[in-house]
């Protein structure tokens, strides 16, 4: 189920889009991007932007493909160095867009998907108003949240789990401030509705996103 809040309409044509896709940690950002990017009528139109972040590597996270994992010096190195477009801290650790790669793909017309927090989201819109578009993947209940931080990877400790969750109940009240929000209780139906919203904003309204 998703809600509409605004329209994107003058936007520059030729220039690709930013699809930020945002919601607490473990709603499932990620799986469900991760599913319309294997759609074929998104995967030749749509690109996952690559973050560089300070947190270490997850078991089954890949180097450049789910993020760029580099020290706190080098994260420094970029930020002093203007090459981090936006950046957030969350649980301590530092996560960023690189400014380069995102420009040239709005530059190229290829559009891009981004799993940001809050701040990167209103700071996209705020940079490219015309360009972003925000959706807010909204968990079922705080309790199914747990249950899928807690299950998504062995190596959570449980005080890590019990704040991400606490951190989730502070941006669940933030969700009226996106485009879209999509409820991430049946996969599948989670995803073909995240599919549906990024066809519609690209203009490709005669297809949809079969995601099984
Ligand atoms: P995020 O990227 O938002 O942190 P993930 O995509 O990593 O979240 O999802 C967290 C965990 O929840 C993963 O183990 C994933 O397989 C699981 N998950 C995601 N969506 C659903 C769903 N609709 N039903 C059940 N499990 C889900
Ligand atoms: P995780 O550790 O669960 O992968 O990510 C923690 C939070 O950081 C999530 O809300 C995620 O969307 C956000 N995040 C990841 N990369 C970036 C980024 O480059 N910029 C911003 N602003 N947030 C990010």
């Amino acid at each position: 189920m998703s809600v509409q809040k605004a329209g994107h309409k003058n936007r520059h044509k030729k220039q690709g889009l930013l699809f930020v896709i945002s919601g607490p940690s473990g709603s499932g950002k990620t799986t469900l991007l991760g599913k319309v990017l294997l759609t074929k009528v998104l995967r030749r139109k749509l690109a996952k932007s690559i973050s560089v972040t300070t947190r270490s590597q997850r078991s089954g996270e890949r180097e450049g493909q789910d993020y760029f994992f580099i020290s706190p010096a080098e994260f420094r190195r970029l930020h002093k160095a203007k090459k981090i477009l936006e950046w957030t801290r969350y649980l301590g650790y530092y996560y960023g867009t690189k400014k380069d790669a995102l420009e040239k793909s709005l530059a190229s017309g290829r559009h891009l998907a981004l799993c940001l927090d809050m701040r990167g989201a209103l700071r996209l819109k705020r940079l490219y108003p015309k360009n972003t578009v925000t959706v807010f993947i909204e968990p079922p209940s705080l309790k199914e949240l747990r249950k899928r931080i807690a299950g998504r990877c062995c190596q959570t400790k449980p005080e890590e789990i019990e704040r991400r969750v606490r951190l989730a109940q502070a941006e669940l009240k933030n969700s009226r401030r996106y485009d879209y929000v999509v409820k991430n209780n049946n996969l599948t139906q989670a995803a073909a509705r995240l599919g549906d919203i990024i066809l519609k904003e690209i203009g490709d309204f005669k297809t949809t996103a079969r995601c099984n």
